[in-house]
C-alpha cells in the first residue's frame, strides 16, 4: 500500500486527484500556456510492453505516431524543452534500439525512438500524484507477445477448463450440471491415463515500475522486496513436485490491477497470491496479515483504508489514461460475478487461514484471522485469491528485516508451506497430488518424500496414521526429519 489518499464519497476518486485536477483545470483557463520542460525520462521494460514515462514541468500537448524504413516512433511535445540527457537512458529488454532528440518548429520537442520490433502504442497524460508531477507516459504494446515468459501448455489449459467446469457444475448442483460434471470426468479419467497436471501458482509481485508502494523510513521500495519474496516463493513452488509457478510480473513495471487478474485466469491458475508490505504513517505498527476479497464489506475500518490504498496503484501507475471513470460495466460485471465468487471465496479463506498459521511461526501477526476487504486485485470469479501483507515496511525493525534475503526465504517456505497444506489436503482432481493421493490409498507400505516445511505431526495427519506408529515404522526417535528423507507410510 502507500499514501493516505482517500476517496471522495461521491465518485469514488481519491480527492487528492480531484483537486488536482480541478486545479490543473483551472490553471489552464487562467494562464497561457507555458513552455514544458521534460525533466526526466524513465523506462520500464515489461515482457508484453514497454512503457516510456516523461517527466514535465507542467502538462504538454504530445503527439504520437509511427513511422516505416526503419521502423520509428516519433512523439512530438508542443511548446517543450528538453532538460535531460536521453543518452542516459537504459534500452536494456526494451524495443527501443536507440532514441534521438530535436527541435521542431522553433518551440516544440521532438523525441524519435527507433524501434527493434512492431509496437502498437498508446499515450496519455497524467496529473501530479504523491510521488511525481505532470507526466505523459508512452506504452509500446507488443502484438501477440504475453506478458509472461512461458505461457501454459494447452492440454493443460483444456484439462483445467474442464475442471473448472465440473467443480461450477457441482456448487450449482443442477441436473444439467450434473451430467456436465460426468462429461468431464469421462474425458479427463478412465480410459486415458491420469493427466497429473501440476498445480498452477501465480505470484504477483504488488507494484512495480512507476508505483514504488510504500516507502520505508530508511527508502527500501515495497516494490522491490515483494519482487524479492515473490521469487524466492516461485523457486518453492517450482521445486516441489506436482506444482508450478507463474510469475504475473518479473521485473521492474507496472501491470494494472485487471490485467494480474486477467493473465492468472488466462495461465488458468489454481491459486492466485499477491504479495505486498504493509505501511502505516507511525513508525510502531508491525507484524503480517492475510487478505481475501469481501463482498459486502470490510471486516474492520484498517482493511477498508488499506484496500482503498491499495487499489490507487492504477492511479499511480497510470495503467488507464482515462482511469476509472469508464469503469460503470465492469462493476456491473463485478456483481454478477460476486455469485460464482461465494464458493471461491471459502476456499481463499481456507488457504488463508493455512498460510496465516505457518507466517504465525516467522512473523507477529498483526491480525490473527484471515481479513476481508474488497481489493480489486482479488476480484477472479473462479480462482481462490490471497493478499498477503508481509510486514510493515514503516516499522525501521520490520524494513530491516524485510530487506534481509534469509528472513524473505523463511516468509516465502511459509507461504508456500501454507498453500500447499491445503492442495495436499484439497487437490484438484487431474492434479499429480490427487493421483499420489489416490495412489496412497490404494497400495499397501507407501512411502513419502518430505518437504521442505513439512512436520512429523502434518505428514501423519495427511496419512491418516497416528504420530506414533509413523515414527515406529521409520525408527524415529525424536521429532527431527529432513528434507529428501524418504518416510514408509504404515497402513493404519
Ligand atoms: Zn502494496
Amino acid at each position: 500500500m502507500s499514501g493516505s489518499r482517500r476517496l471522495c464519497r461521491w465518485c469514488n476518486l481519491p480527492k487528492r486527484w480531484l483537486s488536482a485536477w480541478l486545479t490543473s483545470c483551472l490553471v489552464l483557463f487562467a494562464l497561457p500556456v507555458g513552455a514544458a520542460e521534460v525533466d526526466n525520462v524513465r523506462l520500464w521494460a515489461a515482457p508484453d510492453h514497454a512503457r516510456l514515462v516523461f517527466d514535465l514541468s507542467t502538462a504538454a500537448d504530445a503527439n504520437v505516431f509511427l513511422l516505416d524504413d526503419p521502423r520509428r516512433l516519433v512523439i512530438d511535445l508542443e511548446q517543450s524543452g528538453l532538460n535531460t540527457d536521453l543518452a542516459r537512458l537504459d534500452l536494456e529488454g526494451s524495443a527501443i534500439s536507440e532514441v534521438r532528440s530535436g527541435i521542431r518548429d522553433g518551440t516544440g520537442l521532438r523525441v524519435v525512438l527507433e524501434l527493434a520490433r512492431d509496437v502498437e502504442p498508446r499515450h496519455f497524460s497524467l496529473p501530479p500524484n504523491d510521488q511525481y508531477g505532470h507526466r505523459l507516459v508512452v506504452d509500446m504494446e507488443y502484438p501477440g507477445e504475453s506478458a509472461v515468459e512461458n505461457p501454459i501448455d494447452p492440454i493443460e489449459a483444456m484439462i483445467r477448463e474442464q475442471e473448472i467446469a465440473a467443480e461450477r457444475a457441482h456448487r450449482e448442483g443442477t441436473g444439467e450440471a450434473t451430467s456436465s460434471v460426468e462429461s468431464a470426468d469421462t474425458v479427463t479419467q478412465p480410459a486415458k491415463p491420469h493427466p497429473k497436471r501440476d498445480i498452477i501458482i501465480a505470484i504477483d509481485a504488488g507494484h512495480g515500475g512507476e508505483d514504488p508502494g510504500a516507502i520505508g523510513p530508511s527508502g527500501t521500495r515495497e516494490k522491490d522486496v515483494v519482487l524479492e519474496i515473490a521469487r524466492r516463493l516461485q523457486r518453492q513452488v517450482d521445486g516441489a513436485d506436482g506444482f508450478r509457478a507463474v510469475m504475473i510480473r518479473d521485473g521492474d513495471y507496472y501491470i494494472g490491477l485487471r490485467q494480474r487478474t486477467r493473465i492468472a485466469r488466462e495461465q488458468k491458475a489454481d491459486f492466485f497470491v499477491s504479495i505486498h508490505a504493509d505501511a502505516f504513517n507511525s513508525p510502531r505498527p508491525n507484524g503480517s496479515s492475510v487478505y481475501a476479497l469481501s463482498q459486502r464489506g470490510a471486516t474492520s475500518e484498517t482493511a477498508q483504508w488499506l484496500a482503498e490504498s491499495e487499489n490507487q496503484a492504477d492511479l499511480i501507475g497510470g495503467v488507464d489514461g482515462s482511469l476509472s471513470l469508464k469503469d460503470k460495466d465492469e462493476v456491473l460485471r463485478g456483481v454478477l460475478l460476486d455469485l460464482t465468487m461465494t464458493a471461491t471465496l471459502n476456499d481463499s479463506l481456507s488457504i488463508g487461514g493455512q498460510v496465516l498459521d505457518r507466517l504465525g511461526r516467522v512473523n507477529r501477526l498483526h491480525k490473527s484471522q484471515v481479513e476481508q476487504a474488497g481489493f480489486m486485485v482479488l476480484k477472479s470469479p473462479d480462482i481462490p485469491s490471497l493478499l498477503v501483507e508481509t510486514g510493515f515496511i514503516s516499522n525501521p525493525d520490520e524494513e530491516r528485516r524485510l530487506r534481509d534475503g534469509a528472513y524473505q526465504q523463511r516468509l516465502a517456505e511459509a507461504l508456500f508451506s501454507g498453500l500447499r497444506e491445503h492442495f495436499q489436503r484439497n487437490p484438484p482432481p487431474a492434479s499429480l497430488l490427487a493421483w499420489q493421493r489416490d495412489n496412497q490409498r490404494s497400495t499397501a507400505g507407501n512411502q513419502y518424500r518430505i518437504q521442505p516445511g513439512d512436520t512429523l505431526s502434518e505428514i501423519a495427519a495427511r496419512h491418516q496414521v497416528p504420530v506414533a506408529q509413523l515414527k515406529q515404522a521409520n525408527e524415529l526417535n525424536g521429532d527431527v526429519i529432513r528434507v529428501g528423507q524418504v518416510l514408509r507410510i504404515p497402513r493404519s
